[in-house]
């Protein structure tokens, strides 16, 4: 198939673009680089440099089949420090891709939408069906793109599938040998800080923000998936996109994490004793946050098939040999 990858510059879009083209698709990518990397871009996708605004419409009227949509601003506490950025980006720019497929007559899209639609879980593991009452303006704004979504499929005909998840780590090697993997500025995710602690074995300590949480170690306990499982998912969702239909899917890998489990793993994988310190809890985290991913398994067969060491891992060998 002909597709377009929006935000295929970034950590999942780049991911999921090699792996489209390793299964014999056919990539555009388009991306406005704000905070994208064009090296990230795979070398055997067609590269755009523009927004969904001003270009989604000219690229899709060249023929492509399908969209998977990652192109957005993606960091919680920006959302709440700036939220007009959110809706402008996130629901705005979803539109007009929306309006775009519409008048093109494209009709296919994947949606690389968020567990923090959720909000304060009910209960654990979260299942599609339970309340969506995000708390900030990034899970809002991701949550307002489904609901278009299921109006453009009910409206206008469009197969939709929206995959949910929280935290994704890893890294992933295209046949080339080249590293795809995460490369965020600022980093404020849990892996990729322990590992760059690692690396550069500088001064200081991983924070550990709380351990006074009702788990078993005191930690937050975290869903994490790998991001070649999350690929696989996004593969199996474009060949599900059904005319007339949105449907959503969690994904995770059935148990969590604490932060302490997390950073033992990447003790090890390292061979490092990384210095960690407790510091006081962040704003806004919940306790615990895992993902059901039962509907995904038994309706599109997607299986998780890397634990927290392979994410590490690989991870790890991005850290010390990808583009930093
Ligand atoms: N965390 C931490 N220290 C860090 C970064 C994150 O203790 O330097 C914790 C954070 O409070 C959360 C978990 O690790 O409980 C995962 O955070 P991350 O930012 O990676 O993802 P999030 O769950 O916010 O999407």
């Amino acid at each position: 198939m002909r597709l377009l990858v929006t935000g295929g510059a970034g950590y999942i879009g780049s991911v999921v673009a090699s792996a489209l083209i390793e299964a014999g698709h056919d990539v555009t990518v388009l991306d406005d680089l704000s905070t994208g990397h064009a090296d990230a871009v795979p070398a055997k996708a067609t590269f755009i440099r523009g927004t969904l605004r001003d270009d989604a419409a000219r690229v899709l009227s060249e023929g492509i089949d399908a969209v998977l949509h990652f192109a957005a601003k993606s960091l919680v506490g920006e959302s709440v420090a700036n939220p007009a950025l959110y809706w402008s980006h996130n629901l705005g720019g979803s539109l007009a891709l929306l309006e775009a497929m519409r008048e093109t007559g494209v009709r296919r899209i994947v949606f690389s939408s968020t567990a923090a639609v959720y909000g304060e879980p009910e209960r654990t593991p979260i299942e599609e069906i339970d309340p969506t009452r995000p708390t900030n303006p990034y899970g809002a704004s991701k949550l307002a793109v489904d609901t278009s979504l299921t109006e453009f499929a009910r409206m206008y005909g469009f197969g939709a599938i929206s995959l949910r998840y929280f935290n994704v780590a890893g890294a992933h090697q295209d046949s080339d040998g080249k590293w795809y993997g995460e490369r965020h500025s600022p980093e404020t995710h849990l892996i990729p800080n322990v590992l760059k602690m690692a690396l550069t074995s500088g001064p200081g300590a991983v924070k550990i923000f709380g351990d006074d949480y009702p788990t078993p170690d005191g930690t937050c306990v975290r869903d994490y998936i790998h991001v070649a499982d999350l690929a696989g998912a996004h593969l199996l969702a474009l060949g599900a996109c059904t005319p007339g239909e949105h449907r959503i899917f969690n994904l995770g890998n059935g148990a969590g994490f604490s932060v302490r489990e997390v950073i033992g793993v990447c003790r090890e994988v390292t061979g490092q004793d990384i210095p960690a310190e407790v510091t006081p809890r962040r704003e806004g985290d919940p306790a615990v946050l895992v993902a059901s991913s039962a509907q995904i398994t038994s309706r599109l067969g997607w299986r998780v098939s890397r634990d927290l060491r392979t994410m590490v891992a690989d991870a790890w060998a991005f850290a010390q040999g990808g583009p930093r």
